[in-house]
């Protein structure tokens, strides 16, 4: 079984359930494992034609198929990923000579996140079942965490889940997906306010102690590992299509949180040969500056037709900051003291070649991006949404000539951003048909002041059952 630490090492030795469960280390560091499974050209070789479960289970399993039983997680992997709109589950669809796009939006909400959530949403139930036990997650989202984590755990006994989104900011597309989901167990909370003000309340009911014990809340945010180690499954699928064990592809994957692209460092890490990982950025561009200069400084948020990406502090990042500096907590905490004193981190020529060895960066205007959309469609005819965009145009600044193919993670569904792509393209993309009557169905959900005695009184006393 694979053992974890804290990237500032305050938090002891710590075993599967406990990464699962908590999310966030004590000690405010971020789970790691101690060591690398890894897969071996003969297991990796055995998958050629394996589905995306079978693929999943020899790439998860390391991590977690002992605790869950080997029996139980292959049914969790065939359940989670039975319920996505395309037999393939992740299918490629070139869209040139080397380049290839890897569909991950055809899950319950449409963005990428389904591959884990689907999956995470499963293995909480199982544990929680198991340690008679029952949570409340709740979470703050501008648009796609919150949607796929509704989906996850709508319906499920072990818990309830309460999503915060701010009042009349998140799409209608968006904010549909979440409020017709209309299971006792899940409640969604308009904040009149902005998306800070949501991940304040949420902080804030964190905080208290007292609240916090009596509710059991526990979180899913972007930097559970599990979360993490499930997205690396679809690097290894996309590599065994296209004989990427002999010839190492390329990535260029849309970035915010850096969780994602970081799936694709732990792919590489347990076995997975790779040429480059592309980091695409929108204008919120610190990881792109970053492995430009080594200086990771935190700016001001900027608003963008790719808002899934509009991040500047990339919490994941923390993690490859950990390898950096050599897997010393005492050295990495003390860059994180840096960072928060000053606002900056620096890091040496030596570690910003290392990063470079396999990253590299761009950071795309909100112009190229919309002409991407463009010429994708009079390239392709297929309408592509504004973050895959971000990630097209970015792979594309990076001829890797002939000699690699090179696949773009795509990783949200066009029709999630109509307004972008339509005013990009002048076409309204469709609604997949399990979505197709979306705008016909009842919604729920309760508008809030921004205040977070409203917020915990409206939980307390809720009837989560019917
Ligand atoms: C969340 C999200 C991203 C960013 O992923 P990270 O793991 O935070 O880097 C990119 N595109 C879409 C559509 C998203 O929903």
């Amino acid at each position: 079984m694979v053992a974890y630490l804290s990237t500032r090492g305050g938090a002891g030795v710590r075993g599967f359930e406990d990464v699962l469960l908590a999310g966030l280390a004590e000690d405010g560091g971020l789970f790691v494992p101690l060591g690398w499974p890894r897969l071996s050209r003969t297991d990796l070789d055995a998958l050629k034609g394996a589905s995306y479960a079978e693929t999943a289970f020899v790439v998860l399993g390391p991590w977690m198929a002992e605790t869950l039983g080997a029996d139980a997680f292959d049914r969790m992997l065939r359940e989670a990923y039975a319920g996505f709109g395309h037999p393939a589950v992740a299918p490629l669809r070139q869209i040139g000579d080397d380049d290839w796009l890897l569909e991950l939006f055809h899950g319950p909400t449409l963005a990428f996140k389904d591959f884990a959530l689907q999956l995470l949403g499963r293995i909480f139930e199982a544990v929680l079942a198991r340690r008679r036990e029952r949570i409340t997650i709740v979470g703050a989202t501008s648009g796609d965490t919150g949607s796929a984590a509704i989906a996850a755990c709508a319906g499920r006994q072990s818990m309830r889940i309460a999503i915060l989104h701010p009042h009349e900011r998140v799409s209608e597309v968006q904010r549909r997906q979440m409020t017709t989901v209309t299971s006792p167990n899940v409640a969604n909370i308009a904040i009149r306010g902005t998306f800070d003000d949501c991940q304040a309340l949420v902080k804030a009911m964190f905080n208290d102690r007292a609240f916090r014990d009596e509710q059991r809340l526990a979180a899913i945010n972007s930097i559970n590992w599990v979360r993490i180690v499930a997205q690396a499954v679809y690097y290894v699928w996309a590599a065994l299509r296209l004989g990427g064990l002999d010839r190492p592809l390329s990535f260029a994957v849309p970035t915010g949180n850096f969780g994602d692209v970081y799936a694709g460092y732990v792919a590489h890490k347990m076995g997975l040969p790779l040429r480059r990982l592309v980091v695409a950025t929108n204008r919120n561009d610190i990881l792109a500056r970053f492995l430009d200069t080594g200086v990771y400084r935190v700016g001001r948020v900027e608003p963008t037709i790719s808002p899934s990406m509009d991040i500047q502090v990339a919490s994941n990042f923390e993690r490859l900051l950990f390898d950096l500096e050599g897997r010393e907590p005492d050295r990495l905490r003390q860059r994180m003291g840096e960072l928060a004193r000053d606002g900056r981190i620096e890091v040496t020529s030596a570690q910003l070649a290392e990063a470079r060895r396999l990253f590299t960066a761009a950071a795309i205007d909100e112009e190229t991006t919309r002409l991407t959309m463009r010429t994708v469609l009079e390239s392709t005819g297929e309408l592509v949404d504004p973050h895959t965009a971000v990630g097209i145009a970015a792979c594309r600044r990076f001829g890797d000539g002939r000699d690699a193919a090179r696949v773009v993670l795509a990783t949200a569904h066009p029709a999630k951003f109509p307004a972008a792509v339509h005013a990009a393209t002048g076409r309204r993309p469709e609604l997949p048909p399990h979505l197709a009557g979306l705008y016909e169905r009842e919604e729920r959900f309760a508008v809030l002041p921004n205040d977070l005695h409203a917020v915990q009184t409206h939980l307390r006393e809720r009837a989560w059952t019917q």
